[in-house]
């Protein structure tokens, strides 16, 4: 059992208030994979360019992800740079230099037709649908999106939102994507599209899963320092998708529990640049989280 990320294989400029780094690995894939790897193998379906550093390369072969799906295309590699305000939560985006992304058109390998678990991480829509028309029936399809592509392709967007199971989106992009300042309304209006339920990200304040029948919450992990919230997102992804392939079953019960393993998962994240802190985390250390995390959120009902 595998599953499939396609998104950005990126490097990455970050400005917080209180530090920067430069030409760091990012990228949705990137995230996404060191998260959901945790739990189950993963596929990258992506592209890199020539200049894409050595040292980035070994990081993805020592993870043993499986690389047949990334192409190294002549050209420079996606280049994203961003900029965080005070509260480390909102951010403007200085740069989205999509270069060898502008041309990509992934053809999958035979292998990766088969997988049951497809995860549509940030990026071109146009790639996740070509992504989707080249697989046989996944079991479960997750959609992940940003507002570069909510506001330079809607329509194609609109296209994967059709045929995704699942889509996870932030509360500003959902807002944006909709026009409706309601998030519970802006969410039913984005089910209706077809998803069978939608994850509402809010940084640091947690996530809520939405569904026609219901809705859940879990809150952000609370931490003391955050140092980049960058793939706070595409991690999350990961560990939710990475989670939910290994249940037998779909259940309430067990998007629940997965929506938690998100919430961990991108607590270690933000807690240092890159994957650098994300790289080094084993299944122990997120069981202990999501043991504390119980104590956080429980609590009584009236008698
Ligand atoms: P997140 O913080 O979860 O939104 O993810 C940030 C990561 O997504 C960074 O590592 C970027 O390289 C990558 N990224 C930024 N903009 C885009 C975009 N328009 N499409 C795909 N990936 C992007």
């Amino acid at each position: 059992m595998s599953m499939l990320i396609v998104g950005t294989v990126a490097t990455d400029d970050i400005v917080t208030p209180f530090a920067s780094v430069a030409g760091v690995l990012g990228g949705s894939a990137v995230y996404a994979a060191t998260a959901g790897s945790l739990y189950i193998p993963v596929q990258i379906v992506g592209v890199i360019g020539e200049d894409f550093p050595q040292k980035y390369k070994d990081f993805l072969r020592q993870k043993q992800f499986d690389l047949q799906g990334l192409e190294i295309q002549e050209g420079k590699t996606f280049h994203w740079a961003g900029k965080y305000h005070f509260d480390m939560n909102t951010r403007d985006t200085l740069a989205t230099e999509l270069n060898v992304l502008a041309t990509f058109n992934p053809t999958l390998p035979v292998a990766y037709r088969e997988t049951p678990f497809v995860f549509l991480a940030n990026v071109d829509p146009t790639i996740q649908l070509r992504t989707l028309d080249q697989m046989k029936q996944p079991s479960l399809t997750v959609l992940d999106t940003m507002n570069y592509w909510i506001e330079t392709q809607h329509d194609e967007l609109t296209a994967v939102m059709r045929r995704s199971d699942l889509v996870m989106i932030n509360d500003e992009e959902l807002r944006q994507y909709t026009g409706e300042h309601s998030l519970l309304k802006a969410a039913r209006q984005m089910l209706a599209l077809g998803p069978r339920a939608l994850i509402v990200k809010k940084g640091e304040h947690g996530a809520a899963l939405v569904t026609k029948e219901g809705y859940y919450y879990a809150p952000g992990y609370p931490l003391e320092d955050v140092v980049d919230p960058t793939g706070a997102g595409d991690s999350f992804a990961g560990g939710f998708l990475g989670y939910i392939a290994r249940q037998r079953k779909i259940t309430a019960r067990e998007l629940h529990r997965a929506l938690i393993h998100g919430s961990v998962i991108a607590s270690f994240t933000v807690e240092d640049f890159s994957v650098d802190r994300l790289k080094s985390v084993t299944f122990p250390d997120v069981q202990k989280r999501y043991q504390e995390f119980a104590s956080f959120t429980h609590f009584e009902r009236l008698d």
